[in-house]
């Protein structure tokens, strides 16, 4: 088995994935060490939108990240499709932001004036797309490119091609300890071996916590946990995504609507509870009244990394180390993960960098700040 890599990868979920294939790409030598199942983490429990417009509200870095992220799923879903042969189930059709009360409305159509992405439609215009909706709702933001994609075939399609371009991707292979050589590479134990890398990349997201105190760094990642529930009904019918009150229903080409997420902090559980899922159910149905016919098919729960600011660790140790973070994407790792690898991929490979980027997701940007 080959234990020399240029780039080691912990983490094999949706970002650890794109990272690989971003260098891959460009032939560098590869290798991804991932405790479970690929995808098996956060990424396999999300509901999969692409939310740039509708999760962020400043128009800040971390927005112009996010929104050129949404854009590169147009590149990859062709260039993984051509090289995977997998689907990633990109669905472009936008999104309705729904208004239910008058102030609600007045505070929608109050967007429109500075976002220019967005449109506000009226109640008769939401209906007459929408018709399964409630006949008691205000109106709604259309936002046109907040899509969805597949976030199980989204990490499927990187994984494959990344391992088709070269890739070493090992599952049920965690990694136990980090160790520096006297060469300056990087030994990451493992039950099966010890493998020698150059450059290292931690992303094994909510997990990611424990890398960070042996790496003598003090930023956190807490887990935030989300419950979902997918259901299918021929009574209802949706083109976009419908989203109210921190709650969404996204329709699944599979004929799915995956509603979604509860919001619990600091538990590590993965298991959904009744309560989590009362409360979801509790939310649509004044939204779509005919959702209580329809069946039930899943129930399931994830852990959302979190940091302290809400935004992600995407950068090099601040020592200067050829140790990378790229985890603590929190609520929209779907959305930032073939941004976060373009930006790993450069600045592994020593290219020109956005610097506003560097700096809204470096690791100690919080320290920097109160100096
Ligand atoms: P993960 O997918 O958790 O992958 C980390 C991997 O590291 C895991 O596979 C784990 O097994 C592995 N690992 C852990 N420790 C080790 C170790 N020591 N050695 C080797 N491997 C290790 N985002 C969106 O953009 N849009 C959404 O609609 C959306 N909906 C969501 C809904 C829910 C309910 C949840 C929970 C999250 C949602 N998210 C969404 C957020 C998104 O899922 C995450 O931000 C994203 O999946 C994080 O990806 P990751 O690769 O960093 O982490």
């Amino acid at each position: 088995m080959k234990t020399q890599f240029e780039v080691g990868i912990i983490g094999g979920g949706i970002i650890g994935q794109s990272i690989a294939y971003q260098l891959a790409k460009e032939g560098v030598s590869v290798l991804i060490l991932e405790s479970n199942k690929i995808g098996n983490g956060a990424t396999s429990a999300a509901a999969g939108m692409l939310g740039a417009n509708s999760e962020l509200e400043n128009n800040d870095a971390f927005f112009q990240f996010a929104k050129e992220s949404q854009q590169h799923y147009h590149v990859l879903r062709d260039e993984l499709s051509q090289i995977s042969q997998i689907n990633i189930q990109f669905v472009d059709k936008g999104m309705y932001k729904l208004a239910m009360t008058d102030a609600e409305a007045s505070a929608l159509k109050d967007v429109v004036k500075y976002h220019e992405s967005v449109e506000w439609h009226s109640k008769e215009v939401v209906l007459e797309s929408e018709p399964t909706l409630s006949a008691t709702i205000k109106g709604a933001l259309y936002i046109p490119e907040d899509g969805h994609v597949s976030p199980y075939h989204v990490c499927a399609a990187f994984s494959k091609s990344a391992r088709l371009l070269g890739a070493t991707i090992l599952e049920n292979t965690p990694v136990h300890e980090i160790k520096k050589t006297v060469t300056n590479e990087y030994t990451l134990s493992t039950p099966v071996t010890d493998f020698v890398c150059k450059n290292i990349v931690i992303a094994n997201g909510v997990w990611s916590g424990h890398f960070f105190k042996k790496l003598g760094l003090d930023a956190g990642i807490t887990p935030v946990k989300g419950e979902c529930l997918s259901i299918k009904s021929n009574d209802i019918g949706l083109e976009k995504t419908i989203f109210y009150d921190h709650c969404y229903i996204v329709p699944k080409g599979d004929g799915r609507f995956v509603i979604g997420a509860t919001m619990v902090e600091d538990d590590w559980s993965t298991v959904p509870t009744i309560a989590g899922i009362q409360s979801l159910i509790e939310k649509v149905t004044p939204i779509i009244p005919s959702i209580s016919s329809a069946q039930l098919i899943d129930t399931w729960a994830g852990l959302r990394p979190q940091t302290i600011d809400g935004k992600p660790y995407i950068g090099q140790h601040p020592e200067g180390e050829n140790i990378y973070f790229a985890t603590g994407h929190y609520r929209n790792g779907i959305l930032l993960a073939p941004k976060t690898g373009l930006m790993i991929r450069d600045l592994i490979l020593n290219r020109k960098q956005n610097e506003d980027y560097v700096k809204a997701f470096s690791v100690n940007r919080l320290q920097v700040q109160t100096m």
